[in-house]
C-alpha cells in the first residue's frame, strides 16, 4: 500500500464495526469500574483513554513498532532518557541536535549522574565511536542545520558498541522515514510539527521495536504523568489523514525554493537534503521518501535577515516548522545553535509553489544587497 493511503487509514475503525466514522475525543478523568479493577480495560484518565489508543495504533502501524503518545515532543524525549539512562551511563548526542535536548542532558540529567558525549550528525560512525555508551541519539535531518545521519550505519555501530539507538524523527516524521526498520530501537518525535501540520497543538510520541522497553515507557508515563489531552490527540489523528497531500506540496515547494535560492548570489549556504550538493544527499535519498519541508540559508547579516523576514507577506515570522502556513525565523535570535547571524530556517507550507517563490524573491529584493 502507498504510504499516503496507509497514513490516511491508520488507526481508523474498520468497515466491519458500525458506528461513527471517526469517534470524537473521549473526555473522561475517571471510569465507572465496580469491583476488581483488573476486570476493566478503562480505569482512570492518566492510565488509559480510547482516543489515545486509536492514535497510538495509527502511529504503531506507521512506525512498525509499539507507540506511546506524550504531552509534547520534549515529554517524549524525557521519557526515553528517564527510562533508559541510569547514573553512570553515557549517552551520545548530536552536537547539532535540537538545543533543548542538549540542555536537558547537559543540565538536569548531568546533575543526576548521566554522562554525555557530543558528535556531529555528519559523523559516519568510525569503529568504536559509540564505545561505552548506553544510548546513542541521532537526529536526522538535524534541526536547524539539516545534517543527515545515515541511520543504518549508526544502528550498526551502536549495535557493535552494545548501545541502543534512538532517532529523533521530528524533522522527517514517520511519513517520510521509518527509523525502526533501519535498525533503531526507538523512534522519538515531536508531533507538534509536520506530522500534524496545523500549528494548533503540542504533542509527542515514542515508538519502539521492543515490547520490554514499551512496558517501561508505559510505566514512566503512568507514574510521571506526561499524558496528552484527548482533544489534541483527536486533532492530531484527524490531521494525519492529510499528511501525504500536505507533504507532497510542502516538499515540492522546499525543493523549488532551495533550487531558486542556490542560484542567487545574495544567498549563501543553502542547506536542503534534496539538493545534490548537500553532503547528506545520498543518505537522505536512501532513507527518506522525500527530503522534507524545511530548508536553511544565510542571507548575509542580522540586518538583512530582519529586513527579509519583515518584507515577506505570505510567510509568518515564527518558530517551529512543518505547518500548512509557511514560517521562517532568524535562528540566532535564540542563541544555543552554532549558526551565523544571517541564518534563516524556512518551513514551506502548502501555499502554491509559485506564490511562495514570488514572495521570497520580492522580499530578498526589498531587503537589498
Ligand atoms: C520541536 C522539537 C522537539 C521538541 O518538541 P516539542 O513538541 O516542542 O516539545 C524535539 N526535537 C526536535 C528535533 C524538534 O524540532
Amino acid at each position: 500500500m502507498h504510504p499516503d493511503t496507509h497514513a490516511l487509514h491508520a488507526g481508523h475503525t474498520p468497515n466491519t464495526t458500525p458506528g461513527p466514522f471517526m469517534p470524537g475525543p473521549q473526555f473522561s478523568a475517571t471510569y465507572i469500574t465496580p469491583g476488581d479493577p483488573s476486570e476493566h480495560a478503562l480505569l482512570y484518565g492518566r492510565f488509559n483513554n480510547p482516543t489515545w489508543t486509536a492514535w497510538e495504533k495509527a502511529l504503531a502501524d506507521l512506525e512498525g513498532g509499539a507507540a506511546l503518545a506524550f504531552s509534547s515532543g520534549m515529554a517524549a524525549v524525557t521519557a526515553l532518557f528517564a527510562t533508559v539512562l541510569r547514573p553512570g551511563d553515557t549517552v551520545v548526542l548530536p552536537a547539532d541536535c535540537y538545543y533543548t535536548t542538549r540542555q536537558l542532558i547537559a543540565g538536569w540529567f548531568a546533575e543526576h549522574g548521566i554522562k554525555h558525549r557530543l558528535v556531529p550528525t555528519t559523523t559516519v560512525p568510525a569503529k568504536g565511536a559509540f564505545d561505552g555508551a548506553r544510548l546513542v541519539l541521532a537526529e536526522t535531518p538535524s534541526n536547524p542545520e539539516l545534517a543527515i545521519a545515515d541511520i543504518a550505519a549508526w544502528a550498526a555501530e551502536a549495535r557493535a558498541a552494545g548501545a541502543l539507538l534512538a532517532v529523533d524523527n521530528t524533522t522527517a516524521t514517520v511519513a517520510l522515514q521509518q527509523p525502526l526498520a533501519l535498525g533503531a530501537t526507538f523512534s522519538v518525535a515531536s508531533d507538534t510539527k509536520m506530522l500534524t501540520g496545523h500549528a494548533d497543538l503540542v504533542l509527542g510520541h515514542v515508538a519502539t521495536s521492543s515490547t520490554e522497553w514499551f512496558e517501561k515507557l508505559l510505566l514512566w508515563r503512568k507514574l510521571g504523568g506526561a499524558i496528552p489531552g484527548p482533544m489534541e490527540v483527536w486533532l492530531a489523528h484527524r490531521a494525519l489523514g492529510t499528511v501525504g497531500v500536505r507533504l507532497a506540496r510542502q516538499c515540492d515547494s522546499a525543493m523549488a525554493v532551495a533550487t531558486m535560492l542556490s542560484g542567487r548570489r545574495d544567498v549563501h549556504n543553502v542547506l536542503y537534503p534534496g539538493l545534490a550538493a548537500h553532503p547528506g544527499h545520498d543518505a537522505a535519498a536512501r532513507q527518506m521518501r522525500r527530503p522534507g519541508c524545511v530548508l536553511s540559508f544565510d542571507v548575509g547579516s542580522k540586518e538583512r535577515a530582519t529586513a527579509f523576514l519583515g518584507a515577506l507577506t505570505l510567510v509568518r515570522e515564527a518558530t517551529s516548522f512543518g505547518g500548512i502556513h509557511s514560517t521562517a525565523e532568524r535562528r540566532a535570535r535564540w542563541g544555543g545553535d552554532a549558526v551565523t547571524d544571517g541564518f534563516v530556517r524556512f518551513s514551506c507550507g502548502i501555499e502554491a509553489t509559485e506564490d511562495l517563490l514570488a514572495d521570497i524573491q520580492q522580499a530578498l529584493a526589498t531587503a537589498g544587497a
